[in-house]
């Protein structure tokens, strides 16, 4: 096949055409990046939109009634969504993420769970199919999603304090309803529940050990994830941060004791440990302080079927334009090729640089919001 060159079509950016090689090559799941890493890890957003205005994500003030959010005909259909899911797992993909926005808004969500829990590896396998919410219609829905297929969940839960979840995420929305869905999920078989924390410096540090109690004892495994500077609403700062060592210190004062485990697997986020006692896991996830930059094994679709390569990339790869070209030209194989090549060219290790250049340089690139391409 000669090289064929897609039109661009990102209205917020222009963005670099995407080539199909000369010779076509069946994947072998072995792709690996420029820098030696594997395609493991897959995260979809399904939505942009979410009911929560999370102050570090989706401020009201950016993300008001006059934001223009993606039009349906943009969102990638379910049966798109697994034709380049099917792609990427014939490229080594094991795990696959829905996330958002908010995922759970995503109309019969369910449908697309079914069809991806259907997918195989080439090896047979089941594929690792998990799940992002807030948490707020798990309640409704936990049954449903688990008998449509879906493995796990995890959910997104900053204090266990009203006042201050209702200030974090904007919309006045209460505890009990997000502890309401967790239990729903642990009831309908999708655990282990991981339950994420952003801990922002200021807002909610003293929820740390609060959340910490609560969760021990519990199956559930308590997440803390350093705040992070992605997109360009959030006016992240450095001092607004809490460093996770520091707070694995402040657990071990107030007495939650807790040893070191054992990471799963090569390129795991979160930093694995165990209390002493014997009462359960947390992790800490250091985007900010402890890079892993060097074993990132992950790939985000957005909600209107763009590549990005890295949380922190500038720009996407349309890979719509090749899923719906007017003449149906590109063929499953094709689009294996052109994404093995993306992948090929991958250098992003942005969280390694913040670590290395200062705060100005970076501060000056312009960034994808998070409710864009999903956490
Ligand atoms: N709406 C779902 C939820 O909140 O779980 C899924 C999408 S949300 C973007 C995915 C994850 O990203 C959440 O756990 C959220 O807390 C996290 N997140 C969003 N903005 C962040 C930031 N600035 N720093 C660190 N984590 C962030
Ligand atoms: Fe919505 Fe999740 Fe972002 Fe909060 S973190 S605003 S729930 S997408
Ligand atoms: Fe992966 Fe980019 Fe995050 Fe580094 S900064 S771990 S490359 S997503």
């Amino acid at each position: 096949m000669s090289e064929k060159f897609i039109p661009l079509t990102d209205y917020r950016q222009r963005e670099q055409q995407l080539m199909v090689p000369s010779r076509l090559v069946e994947p072998d799941g072995q792709l690996l990046d420029s820098l030696q890493r594997p395609l493991h890890d897959l995260r979809i957003s399904v939505t942009d939109r979410c009911n929560f205005r999370c102050v570090y994500c989706m401020p009201k003030e950016v993300f008001d009634k006059d934001y223009r959010f993606l039009p349906q005909t943009s969102l990638l259909s379910f049966e798109e969504i697994t034709r380049i899911a099917r792609i990427f797992i014939a490229h080594g993909v094991g795990k696959i993420r829905l996330t958002g926005g908010e995922p759970l808004l995503r109309k019969n969500i369910e449908k697309l769970i079914e069809m991806l829990s259907n997918l195989r590896t080439a090896n047979g396998d089941n594929i690792d199919l998990t799940l992002t919410t807030n948490g707020s219609l798990l309640a409704r829905k936990a049954q449903s999603l688990k008998d449509a297929g879906l493995s796990r969940v995890t959910v997104s839960l900053d204090s266990m304090n009203d006042a201050t979840f209702k200030q974090m995420n904007d919309v006045d929305f209460p505890v009990s309803d997000v502890l309401d869905g967790i239990d729903a999920a642990h009831r309908a078989g999708l655990g282990p529940i991981k339950v994420n924390m952003v801990v922002k410096a200021g807002l909610n540090d003293g929820e740390i050990i609060p959340m910490a109690r609560y969760f021990k004892g519990t199956p559930h495994i308590l997440r803390y994830i350093e705040y992070m500077d992605v997109g360009a609403s959030n006016g992240w700062q450095l001092n607004e941060v809490i460093p996770s060592a520091e707070l694995i210190k402040k657990l071990n004062q107030a007495g939650l004791s807790l040893l070191p485990v054992q990471a799963n697997y090569a390129g795991e986020t979160a930093e694995r440990w165990r209390y002493a006692d014997g009462s359960g896991e947390i992790g800490v996830i250091s985007s900010v302080t402890q890079t892993f930059c060097h074993e990132c094994s992950r790939a985000r679709l957005s909600t209107e079927g763009k590549l990005y390569t890295c949380l922190f990339a500038t720009h996407g790869h349309d890979l719509r334009s090749l899923l719906r070209d007017e003449h149906n030209a590109y063929s499953d194989l094709a689009i294996a090729n052109v994404l093995a090549q993306l992948w090929r060219q991958r250098s992003d290790r942005y969280s390694e640089l913040r670590s290395q250049q200062t705060e100005e340089l970076m501060s000056s690139r312009k960034k994808i919001e998070m409710s864009y391409i999903g956490g």
